[in-house]
């Protein structure tokens, strides 16, 4: 078993100053794969001031030097992907080669899109003609508390701190408790890349702890959060006392909208990318609204898909799909599935209990849900595991209607082969984000919500623009800037 009880304060390794322990869990055995340490309010203030001392002079640091460091630390991360892809699998449960192929690499993929949107930001600009002398100014807001979630662990951290960085700010990262040891790789690696001391922190904790201390602390000006729609509340309750900025990734409860001209994959592709990371993704389309007229051949379809994709341990290569992280989520997916069975939902494979072939890991079978109607808890509720709801339409009008009447609002999914329908339904669904016909986000998009799914706007120019803040001055002499070059 692993020892990592230590935080990354000040640009050094350190011991917490009243140890707290907590076992990561790999979720495929339910063995404690690692023990760490949980922060206490000292250790988060000694984060916090470090980040606060290092401010001033990382955020006077010209911006080219701070996209060289932070460039630097993508050379670091691509030198030991594999490493990095094992932390992630062996912790937070995702086969090691969709660990490699998908969840490891979107830190490469957010800081390559990060550098080209960076160049394009006006730090110092003229208000315009109309105001001669008035000028925007650029800065970063200053020490930013980042939380993150197990799920696409580093994804979240490097739509956070390598934005954060690149501003200018100076950071404390506070990784999910259930998934650190791949952040703890991230802080090494900002280590070796020569970030300076106190601009990256790490302090280990849970959201009453190490969470609660940022969000509630006067020295950091802002929170960037990912998780939960319950957590978020709390945070912004937490950080109004000291009216600092708060964004926030949340749940979801995505519409997938299957009309009868859709293409040949689109069932097949439907069904993956629900299962996908054992359905744990906040912009998981997990609710599939089908054309009536071709309803019972697409059921039919989605559960032959789903009885086609295999369960098994992180650690065993292969496409199968692995355990949900810990036993608090697969009892959870459990209650929702029996729930699905007592409000009359069809089940039409899957269902409660470990699969076939398992009598220990959090392993989940991929569930399927049929004549789910609006309004069921679980086409209402985020289950955050491999089950599909799906819910037939009368018309584009009709499933307009129920892919919008949700809390939720991240991520909508549309499979037509009319052009047409496919914008108007990008005007129509209220979203962040709509994919049309498996189109994943261009590089330089933003990754973001509406309504109860948080409203941040993460990745390109988007996402850097959250760590600055824009400041009005009158009376600037932009004659002697151009004397100075
Ligand atoms: P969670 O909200 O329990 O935990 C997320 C992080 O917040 C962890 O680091 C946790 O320690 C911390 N936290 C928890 N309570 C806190 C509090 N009161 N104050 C401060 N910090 C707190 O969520 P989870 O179980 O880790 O992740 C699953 C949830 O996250 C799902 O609902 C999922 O939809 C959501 N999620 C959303 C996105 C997105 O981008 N929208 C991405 C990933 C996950």
């Amino acid at each position: 078993m692993l020892t990592k009880r230590q935080f990354y304060i000040n640009g050094a390794w350190v011991n917490p100053i009243r140890p707290r322990d907590h076992e990561v869990i790999n979720s495929s055995t339910e063995e404690p794969c690692a023990v760490i340490s949980l922060g206490d309010q000292a250790d988060t203030d000694a984060a916090v001031a470090a980040a606060k001392a290092a401010f001033p002079a990382w955020a006077a640091t010209p911006p080219a030097e701070r996209a060289r460091l932070v460039a630097a630390i993508l050379d670091q991360y691509n030198a030991r992907l594999q490493e990095f892809a094992e932390s992630i699998s062996m912790e937070m449960g995702a086969p090691i080669d969709f660990a490699l192929s998908d969840q490891a690499p979107c830190l490469p993929w957010h800081t390559r899109n990060f550098l080209k949107a960076f160049s394009q930001i006006e730090w110092l600009r003229p208000l315009g003609p109309q105001a001669p002398g008035s000028a925007v100014m650029m800065e970063p807001i200053g020490v930013v508390g980042l939380i993150t979630p197990w799920n696409w662990p580093v994804n979240q951290i490097a739509l956070k701190a390598i934005p954060a960085m690149l501003a200018g700010c100076t950071c404390v990262l506070k990784p999910s408790e259930e998934s650190p040891l791949n952040a703890m790789l991230f802080a090494k690696f900002c280590h070796d890349a020569g970030i300076p001391p106190g601009v990256f922190n790490l302090v280990n904790g849970d959201g009453a702890g190490v969470g609660t201390q940022l969000s509630t602390h006067a020295d950091v000006e802002m929170i960037s959060f990912t998780g939960s729609t319950r957590a978020g509340r709390a945070i912004s309750k937490a950080a109004a006392e000291t009216l600092k900025r708060v964004t926030l990734e949340l749940g979801g409860k995505g519409a997938n909208l299957l009309f009868a001209d859709a293409d040949a994959k689109a069932v097949e592709r439907s069904v993956r990318r629900m299962m996908e990371n054992t359905g744990q993704s906040c912009n998981a389309p997990s609710r599939l609204l089908v054309e009536r007229s071709v309803y019972d051949q697409t059921v039919v379809k989605a559960v032959q898909v789903a009885e086609s994709i295999k369960v098994g341990p992180a650690h065993e290569p292969g496409p199968h799909i692995g355990p949900v992280v810990n036993k608090r989520q697969w009892d959870q997916i459990q209650a929702y599935i029996q729930k699905g069975i007592d409000e009359g939902a069809r089940l039409v494979t899957g269902g409660t209990g470990l699969p076939e072939g398992f009598n220990r890991g959090f392993y989940v079978k991929p569930t399927i849900f049929a004549d789910v109607t609006p309004g069921m808890t679980i086409e209402r509720e985020e289950i955050f595991g491999p089950v599909l709801c799906i819910i037939p339409f009368d018309s584009e009008a009709d499933a307009i209607r129920i892919a919008n009447d949700t809390p939720y609002g991240l991520t909508n999914y549309v499979q037509t082969g009319d052009p047409a329908r496919a914008n108007r339904l990008g005007h129509a669904l209220r979203s962040g984000m709509v994919e049309m016909n498996g189109k994943p986000r261009g590089a330089g998009s933003f990754f973001g919500g509406v309504k109860q799914s948080g409203r941040a706007r993460e990745g390109g120019i988007w996402g850097l623009e959250e760590f600055l803040e824009a400041k009005a001055i009158s009376g600037y002499d932009f004659g002697l800037e151009d004397a100075a070059e």
